[in-house]
Formats: structure tokens, sequence, C-alpha cells
């Protein structure tokens, strides 16, 4: 696909351009806001008919006027200081429920506030055991996560000055040095528990809990870390109203996001 092919007739495809951009996903959106805020002057091309890359909303329902997110569906890795700096306006909503995996007759539920969720393990795994594990396991993750999530808008630290800023031997240990899953079993009995646990760490990798090369390690990081706390919350309008108030400083600071309005929709992944 060549620039001219995706560039509105009307604008000369001979034009120059300080940044070009290829791709219209969060990632290039943010992007472009940051070079078209900085002066520079900034292309972004895309192929489809509309910027949001996977995180884009649909309205599934005809005749009701409600947009959902397509495929992405949480807000959690979006650090307040690119918010701040764009000025995005867009509204999230917490969610009460964060996970509830069936077991038999039951289930286990994690959310609708601690005494519920303190209930349901006591119920699926026969006593306290596992919930005050899980409490003490996520109480470790989330000093990291404080600590972690700020690096995210930072230079990237070396291996020694993040260790220094985890300053916790055990946690550094735990997240950057041995397979996940040999935390998991230490800490936790039940293999229920285990399972949901490790749901943030395999989830859409190819590893396993005790994978040499770390990677699920890395994959639950970004599951626990996001915004110091590794809340996912639900966006109104689904994740198409993020990325729509992505592109608005983009283009009120003057880049160009042609799009294709013939394109089809983008396929699934
Ligand atoms: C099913 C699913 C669910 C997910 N759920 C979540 C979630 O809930 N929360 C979360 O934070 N993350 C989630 N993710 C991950 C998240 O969607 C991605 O990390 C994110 O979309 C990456 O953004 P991006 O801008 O880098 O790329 P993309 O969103 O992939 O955007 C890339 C864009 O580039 C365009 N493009 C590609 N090649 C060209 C080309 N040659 N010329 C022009 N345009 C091109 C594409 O059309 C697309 O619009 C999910 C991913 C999937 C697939």
């Amino acid at each position: 696909m060549t620039a001219p092919d995706l560039l509105p007739d009307a604008r000369p495809a001979s034009r120059s351009y300080d940044a070009v951009v290829v791709g219209g996903g969060h990632n290039g959106l943010v992007a472009a806001a940051y070079l078209a805020r900085a002066g520079r002057s900034v292309l972004v091309l895309e192929r489809l008919a509309s910027t949001g890359g996977a995180a884009v909303s649909t309205r599934p329902f005809a005749g009701v006027d409600a947009r959902l997110s397509r495929y992405s569906y949480l807000v959690s890795l979006l650090p307040e200081k690119i918010v701040r700096d764009l000025g995005l306006r867009f509204a999230v909503r917490k969610r009460s429920i964060s996970s509830y995996t069936p077991k038999g007759d039951g289930g286990l539920l994690v959310g609708g506030g601690a005494d519920r969720t303190r209930a349901s393990f006591a119920q699926i795994t026969g006593s306290d055991r596992e919930y005050e594990a899980w409490q003490a396991f996520y109480e470790r993750t989330g000093r990291a996560a404080r600590r972690i999530f700020p690096t995210l808008t930072e230079p990237l630290p070396t291996r020694a000055e993040l260790r220094a800023r985890v300053d916790d031997a055990d946690t550094w240990r735990m997240l950057f040095e041995e397979p996940l899953g040999v935390t998991v079993e230490r800490e936790f009995a039940d293999d229920l528990v285990r399972g949901v646990v490790l749901t943030d760490a395999l989830i859409g990798t190819f590893s396993d809990a005790h994978d040499p090369t770390l990677l699920q390690n890395r994959c639950f990081l970004y599951h626990v870390i996001g915004g110091g706390t590794g809340d996912w919350d639900v966006p109104v309008g689904g994740m198409g109203a993020l990325t729509d108030a992505l592109a608005d400083p983009a283009r009120a600071a003057g880049a160009d996001l042609p799009t294709r309005p013939d394109a089809p929709p983008l396929e699934t992944p």
C-alpha cells in the first residue's frame, strides 16, 4: 500500500512530513499526538476505515444505540501522565467483579467486596487459608506495581535500577528471576486458585507456568501493574471512545489522519 493510495484526493500526495506513523492504533495515535503537539508535521497512515486498531467499538445490537468494545475491552496500562498531557476526554467505570471461575455446581468469585470473595474462597477451598495467601500475594504485587508502573513513561531503567526501585529481594526474585509457577505452587495449595492466579501470566501467550524464559512473568507483570493498582476498567462507549479521544488531540495539533472509508473492518486477529 502506498501513501498516495491513502491520501484524500484534495491533499497533494507529494507533501512531505516530519514524521509518518504507519498504523492508527492507540500507539500510533499517541505518538502522532505527541509529535504534532511538539510542532512536527505528522501523517498517520491507516489502512482501515477508522483509526483505533484493535481498540475499537461497534454497535452490535440493531436498534440499540450502545457502543461496545469489539476486541480489546479493558483499560489498565494507559498512564495518567498521557491522559493529562494530551487532555484526553473519556470515561471509565470500575468493575465490581474481577472473575468468576465455575467449579461443580458453584464457582470461585473474585470481587463483589472482600466479604463475598472470602466466603467464596472458603466455600470452594474449604478454609480461609487460600484467601489469606491470595491477599498476601496481591499485597506484594501491589507494592511492586506502585514502584514499577511509573517507569513506563520514564527512560528505560537498567535492571539494577529497577531492582533498587522494587527494593524487596523476595518480590524481585518472584517476578524477575524465577518462573512464576514456583511462587504460585509454593503460596497456593488449591489448583483452581493457582489457575486463576496464572490466568494473568498465561493468557495470550504460548507459555507455561515454569517456562524458563520467564515470558509468563512478563505477561503477569503487565496484568498487575496498570495504574499502580492493576485495576482493569471498562471504557464508556467501548475502546473506540478512547481511541477517538486519542485521535482528537492529534488532529487538533495539525496531524493528518486519512483513513479509507471503503476498507473492510478489521478482521478478528
Ligand atoms: C482480542 C483482543 C483483546 C484484547 N484485549 C485487551 C484489553 O482488554 N486491554 C488491553 O489493554 N489490551 C488488549 N489487547 C491488546 C491490545 O489490543 C493491543 O496491545 C493494542 O491494540 C496494540 O495497539 P497498537 O496501536 O500497537 O496496534 P493495533 O491496535 O494492532 O493497531 C495497528 C493499526 O495499524 C494498522 N496497520 C497495520 N499495518 C498497516 C499498514 N501497512 N499500513 C497502514 N496501516 C496499517 C492496522 O489496521 C491497525 O489499525 C487485546 C488484543 C486482542 C487481539
